[in-house]
């Protein structure tokens, strides 16, 4: 009886009634099973247009998962409605606890969508005596509801950028939106083909992405590609952090192989425990770190030639000008082609391959110029949040679309909850 009345507060349903409570023992858990009945006067709802029509039968009881009182597993049971509807045919009433053919009401797979926000799906399958298939169900439902609800007026900056998500070379396409005061996830995507990029302006559509005014990406061809022919009015941004980590690569290539070479001559092992010295900027080096780095700078080595051209391309950054931004990098280019270091050659090309569609007009130093480092901030955030895909357990992979394939639920989930749950209206 309290049930009810409690059930009653919480949860009311026009045209329905909540009818017996029973507590059983089921699989050796307690289960409390409450009857929903129609009221007699009420008309079932089609599912197909909405209106209400005639009966036509009615189908076995169904279960459907309650939010759980007391750790005390609950379940609506209903015998479902078929109506006889002149424009659907016969078809499964409508209910307003839950939508669909899924066997969770609506509050329930909200709850469960909420705590799904704190702890990892497993672990609130366990603490609410539930299955992690309805856990996920429940995700799918809210990141559903905030995709169909997502506002996409006024965005005029994106960002793009692959991000890897399981072992081996597994990627995901992912755009931001970096407007300054308003920074989120816009869209995923299952690969990181120009495919996949092609698919994003899709659903972005023409208008709003003429309405761009500033893209920035790294230098993964495929996306210069697309997005020269889709957004070509937009100013394309080079990602900052892309482009200093593909330095610090090579700067690694060119030392490892210096450091093989230095050892097979007999030479000292001059290059020993330089890595971090070589990568870092020199403002961040301890006092300890600089004194090596100057001693080791004294060297004419391939390595110190190629520290010395890294760090000479931090100044392209300093410039207020495209023009001039342009001459520097053209500049620049060149004496790494002459470097003789093939992995700094490769970096060069890969800047001149973007140059003419990318940086010619990339180095503002109004909001543009601030969106490079707003990717690399975001970088970090996602970091401090435990999305890095590699630290989240494997083989929870699950076929979800939101345009992904098989992507990994804990990545999946940080970063479409974080655009689209906030504000749902039932989730407070
Ligand atoms: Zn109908």
């Amino acid at each position: 009886m309290l049930v009810k009345t409690i059930l009653n507060r919480v949860q009311k349903h026009r045209s329905f009634v909540y009818g017996d409570a029973r507590l059983i023992e089921e699989n050796g858990r307690l289960v409390l099973e409450v009857d929903i009945l129609a009221r007699a006067n009420g008309k079932a709802v089609c599912s197909g247009c909405g209106r209400r029509r005639p009966g036509y039968d009615r189908l076995p009881p169904r279960r459907f998962e309650f939010v759980p009182l007391w750790g005390i597993v609950v379940f609506f049971v209903y015998m479902m409605r078929r109506v006889d509807c002149p424009t659907c045919g016969v078809v499964v009433e409508a209910v307003p606890w839950a939508s669909g053919k899924s066997s969770l009401t609506n509050t329930y797979a909200w709850f469960l969508a909420r705590w799904a926000k704190r702890l990892s799906w497993i672990d609130v399958a366990r603490a609410f005596n539930t299955s992690w298939d309805s856990v996920f169900r429940a995700v799918k439902m809210a990141v559903d509801w905030g995709r169909t609800h997502v506002d996409l007026s006024g965005i005029t900056a994106i960002g793009i950028d692959e991000m890897a998500w399981s072992k081996g070379h597994q990627y995901v396409t992912v755009v931001y939106q970096i407007d300054p005061g308003r920074r989120r996830l816009l869209w995923i995507g299952g690969s990181r083909k120009a495919k996949t990029l092609l698919k994003f302006f899709r659903w972005f559509g023409k208008e709003r992405t003429a309405a761009l005014r500033f893209i920035c990406s790294d230098m993964w061809r495929a996306y210069l590609k697309v997005i020269a022919k889709k957004a070509g009015a937009a100013v394309h941004v080079l990602d900052r952090f892309h482009i200093a980590m593909h330095l610090s690569k090579a700067i690694d290539n060119v030392r490892a192989d210096e450091a093989r070479a230095l050892v097979a001559r007999g030479y000292e092992p001059i290059l020993k425990r330089t890595r971090w010295l070589l990568l870092k900027r020199p403002a961040n080096l301890t006092a300890k770190q600089d004194i090596k780095l100057a001693e080791l700078l004294r060297y004419n080595l391939r390595t110190v030639r190629a520290y010395l051209l890294k760090e000479d391309l931090q100044a392209l950054w300093s410039y207020v000008s495209p023009h001039w931004a342009g001459r520097f990098m053209d500049n620049w280019c060149t004496r790494a082609m002459r470097s003789k270091l093939e992995p700094m050659k490769r970096v060069a090309r890969m800047l001149r391959n973007a140059r003419d569609r990318a940086v010619s007009s990339a180095w503002r130093p109004t909001r543009a110029g601030t969106a490079p480092q707003i990717l690399l901030r975001r970088h970090k955030m996602m970091k401090t949040d435990g999305a890095s895909p590699r630290s989240l357990s494997s083989g929870v992979g699950l076929t979800y679309s939101v345009g992904v394939k098989k992507t990994h639920e804990g990545v999946l989930w940080r970063l479409l909850s974080r655009c689209t749950f906030a504000r749902c209206p039932w989730a407070t």
